[in-house]
């Protein structure tokens, strides 16, 4: 058995789902009809969630991914994602993700119909630790203050006496803030694309929409190798490939390879799902780290937020182990865990879609009032993902929602 390995192999309830997929494929080509309400361009994170809302707003919408549902190419793979509420990055962003609160538990009701089914949000809680005046402490507290969220003021000595294993460096302190905690990625794209379907959704895997036009008449045509499709809307969701598909907007996104670490470290007692939160470590210059529980026996994930390796193209994306990433991962977890021996089991490459504020963009196209995008989600967008997916579906319907006015194209505002 390798030490480290470099493919996500998807659980055994994804392959089950992906092998049902199959079935829904055939079915669907069986009765082709290429004409729909909406098509949906890349049904990842944000895509899988537009795609659900599309079908529930009785449309014939049609999804197509260059690659699988749940695929590890893009940036919606590696076990889990950390959700919270009290933001640092903004405080407009709160009531965003309350409603993204109701959302994930409504998908997870209708998602785990048998108590041995896993959930897709696990409410651990996530503790914040960095110089008190630091972004993250400030940012997570204002928005608290802002917004009426509960959370817990720690000094090093509470943070100590309740999680021994975490070292926090001198003049830092901590905030925990209960409701936090991750997301199963894969499975929640996984769910997101199984009740689309269910709601009448259609999907093509494996076609990569190469060239689109709007025609005289306002519907909006798409083309691949493998065929076309024609609707009378169209949602772009492409992620690290958004310049490819809008390139037109010249768009101001930069892509980050990250990597993905899982350790095995030697304090067992304190690595059980539920008895340890998620965490996430501002440093002195600015640098950040976090990290979720060891959960499925994989290890206790940790990455860096901060930092990166710039890449052109979503396809120099590469899954061979960038040494320098690893090294300020185990930088970190050197100075502030304490264990005596750690073990890298398993490490993963996912993309950031970067803007230059890390704010998403989500906007009607400027040209064609039928289009509408979601990009540039920052290596944060994840737990967002319900409410961008049913606000991209609103704004072609026509609704105003202010609350996401800060989110807007800023060319386009
Ligand atoms: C390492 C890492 C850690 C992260 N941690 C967090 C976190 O803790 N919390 C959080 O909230 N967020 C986090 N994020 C961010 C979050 O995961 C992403 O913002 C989000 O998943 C992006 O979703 P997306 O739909 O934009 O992109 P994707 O999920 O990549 O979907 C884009 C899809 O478009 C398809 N596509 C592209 N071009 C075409 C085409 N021409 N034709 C057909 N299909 C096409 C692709 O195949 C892909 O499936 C993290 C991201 C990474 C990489």
């Amino acid at each position: 058995m390798p030490l480290i390995t470099n493919t996500d192999k998807p659980s055994a309830a994804v392959s089950v789902f992906l092998w049902l997929m199959s079935f829904e494929i055939h079915l669907e080509t069986a009765m082709e009809n290429n004409h729909f309400d909406c098509i949906v361009i890349g049904f990842g994170g944000v895509g899988s969630a537009a795609l659900r809302y599309a079908a529930l707003n009785g449309w014939k919408v049609i999804g197509i991914d260059r690659f699988g549902p749940a695929h590890n190419h893009g940036s919606s793979h590696g076990q889990t994602r950390v959700i919270r509420k009290s933001y640092f990055e903004h405080p407009n962003y709160v009531p965003l993700l309350q409603d993204a609160y109701k959302m994930w538990d409504e998908l997870n009701k209708r998602h785990r119909t048998a108590p041995e089914i896993k959930e897709l949000l696990t409410q651990c809680g996530v503790l914040q630790i960095g110089p008190a005046g630091g972004s993250v402490v400030s940012g997570v507290l204002n928005s608290a203050k802002e917004h009426n969220i509960s959370v817990e003021q720690f000094s090093a000595e509470d943070v100590h006496k309740r999680l021994p294993i975490i070292n926090v460096p001198e003049g830092h302190v901590g905030v925990f803030e209960p409701d936090g905690g991750f997301l199963r990625v894969e499975l929640c794209v996984a769910a997101m694309i199984k009740q689309a379907l269910a709601a009448g959704a259609t999907i093509k895997s494996g076609v990569c929409i190469d060239r689109w036009n709007v025609d005289v008449s306002g519907v909006v045509r798409v083309q691949s190798e493998q065929g076309s499709w024609s609707a009378d809307r169209m949602i772009v969701c492409a992620g690290a490939w958004t310049s490819d598909v809008l390139g037109n907007l010249n768009l101001p996104l930069k892509l980050l390879a990250k990597q993905q670490h899982w350790y095995q470290l030697d304090r067992v007692e304190q690595k059980l799902v539920n008895q340890f939160p998620c965490f996430l470590f501002e440093q002195d210059d600015g640098a950040c780290f976090y990290g979720t529980p060891e959960l499925d026996t994989l290890g206790m994930k940790v990455c860096e937020h901060s930092g990166g390796l710039p890449i052109e193209s979503p396809h120099q994306l590469d899954q061979s182990i960038d040494s320098e990433q690893q090294a300020r991962v185990e930088g970190f977890l050197d100075q502030n865990f304490h264990f005596t021996k750690k073990r890298l089991v398993h490490h993963s490459m996912c993309m950031y879609t970067m803007t230059p504020a890390s704010h998403f963009i989500l906007d009607i196209h400027p040209d064609h009032s039928q289009i509408a995008y979601a990009a540039g989600l920052s290596g944060h967008g994840f737990k967002f993902a319900p409410v961008l997916g049913k606000r991209l579906v609103d704004m072609l319907d026509g609704e105003v929602d202010p609350r996401f006015d800060f989110l807007r194209n800023p060319k386009s505002a």
